[in-house]
């Protein structure tokens, strides 16, 4: 994302330029996580809920609350899902890895300068 007040590179989650300062117009960009994983941040156990929730667009509590109230009900393979979940979904890595950028567009030559010199 670039900034519309000092055209520096801005964080697509940015509010406000790191730059200058400008607060972004328009929503905030919410991220997409491509597949579901357990977040680092934001865990109550091991972050299986808070996958899930990110993953979906889901509230996080409501996604917890209806996972104790299913174990209620349940009898115990709710817990097992969760285990399950647990091993299966794999960590958020610390670091999204970085699209590669577009290759430059090739600039044509300068043309040849024709001033004849002095
Ligand atoms: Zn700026």
């Amino acid at each position: 994302m670039i900034c519309s007040a000092c055209s520096s590179e801005m964080n697509p989650t940015a509010r406000f330029c790191s730059n200058c300062g400008r607060a972004v117009v328009g929503p905030p960009v919410i991220p997409v996580y491509p597949r579901l994983m357990r977040p680092r941040s934001g865990r109550a156990i091991a972050g299986v809920c808070a996958g899930f929730a990110q993953r979906y667009g889901w509230d996080v509590v409501l996604v917890r609350i209806l996972l104790c109230v299913s174990v209620l009900f349940g009898c115990g393979a709710p817990i097992l899902a969760y285990l399950v979940a647990w091993i299966v979904m794999p960590n958020e890595p610390y670091f999204f890895p970085v699209q590669p950028m577009a290759p430059p567009v090739a600039q044509p030559a300068a043309p040849p300068n024709n001033q004849p010199t002095v």
